[in-house]
């Protein structure tokens, strides 16, 4: 009875601009899709603050305002929305299992869209401090620098976002880059070069967040001549790139490179028949909220042609 209850043609699990583009598409192809959205919706642009390469909006608009408006839209089209994890899945036969917790779900079709996290430096005292002055999130956390020193890891986009932004309020940002070139875009290199609360250390790695209660400082290493110094600060945001949010697909028999992103085999489909892949999860080279969108356009059509198919097949 339970499990008739939970059965749905079509789930989609993840929220970001992947997941919620896909759920508008199915929406409106009818086929009612339920979506797991995550207890945190939205995936990355949530700690995002302004997003000015978003087609359609000639004014920059709000990383989250952006994901609300997908959201409504979804909503609209009679997306069924639910601010859960998916804790676990089982696609060894034709109807899939979705778990959230002991509670099962079945689709006959599935679009995986879970993005990827934050990548961190693993060192244990960036972990001790995590929430201490170690963030990974200028937007949600650059409020309590005010007029504070604070160092930024990394040279891509990322990096340079989160610098730029934090200079609204501290004192000064040090970008701290294991190499002497940036991997970010010309325009965003410009933006932050040109702002004289932002200082460069080059060629050089943290090794060792110091502080008690809170950071104090950091210990960097010079990659080219070998030396050591300590960076008095009171804040670090790492923004080194990201790590696919596949770990609950392990065992699921969706193929993963040797990255953990997941692999498609024929378009949007994954090796297992019925079960489509959309964005972050799969794109590491691209990773755009726009890219990440067309994707999840993509696995939805994908999936609604292949369920059609198999509706046909079924008739006959
Ligand atoms: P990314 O482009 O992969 O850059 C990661 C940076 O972190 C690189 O500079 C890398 O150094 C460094 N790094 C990686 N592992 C490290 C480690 N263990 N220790 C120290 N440094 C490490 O990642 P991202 O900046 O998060 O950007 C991801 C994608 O999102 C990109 O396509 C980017 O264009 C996009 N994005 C766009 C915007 C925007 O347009 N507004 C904003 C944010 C992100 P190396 O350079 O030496 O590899």
């Amino acid at each position: 009875m339970n499990e008739k209850l939970n059965r749905r043609k079509l789930i989609v699990i993840g929220s970001g601009p992947a997941g919620l583009t896909a759920a508008i598409y199915a929406a409106r192809a009818e086929l009612k899709p339920l979506l797991f959205a995550g207890t945190t919706w939205g995936g990355q642009l949530m700690l995002t603050t302004e997003v000015g390469n978003f087609p359609g909006f000639p004014e920059d608009v709000m990383g989250p305002e952006l994901m609300q408006r997908m959201l409504d839209q979804a909503k609209r089209f009679g997306a069924e929305v639910m601010l859960e994890d998916v804790t676990k899945v089982d696609f060894s036969k034709s109807l899939k299992k979705i778990f959230r917790g002991e509670e099962a779900y079945e689709a006959e079709a599935v679009i995986i869209a879970t993005g990827a996290a934050t990548r961190w430096l693993g060192l244990p005292s960036e972990k001790r401090l995590l929430g201490k002055g170690v963030s990974s999130c200028a937007t949600c956390d650059g409020f309590f620098f005010k007029d504070k020193k604070v160092v930024v890891v990394g040279g891509g986009d990322s990096a340079l976002e989160e610098a730029t932004f934090l200079t609204k309020f501290a004192s000064s940002v040090t970008v701290i880059h294991r190499r002497d070139e940036l991997r970010a875009s010309k325009i965003m290199q410009t933006r932050a070069r040109e702002n004289n609360k932002i200082d460069f250390v080059w060629d050089s790695e943290v090794f060792e967040v110091l502080g008690g209660e809170k950071v104090e400082g950091v210990k960097i290493k010079n990659l080219k001549t070998g030396g050591g110094k300590e960076v008095q600060t009171d804040g670090m945001f790492v923004a080194i790139g990201h790590i696919p949010n596949t770990d609950f697909l392990k065992e699921s028999g969706v193929r993963l490179d040797e990255k953990g992103y997941a692999l498609v085999d024929e378009k949007t489909q994954s090796h297992i028949e019925g079960v489509f892949i959309s964005g972050d999860v799969h794109d590491h080279v691209y990773r755009q909220a726009i890219t990440a969108a067309g994707m999840g356009c993509m696995a939805a059509i994908d999936a609604e042609k292949w369920l059609s198919g198999q509706e046909q097949a079924g008739e006959k």
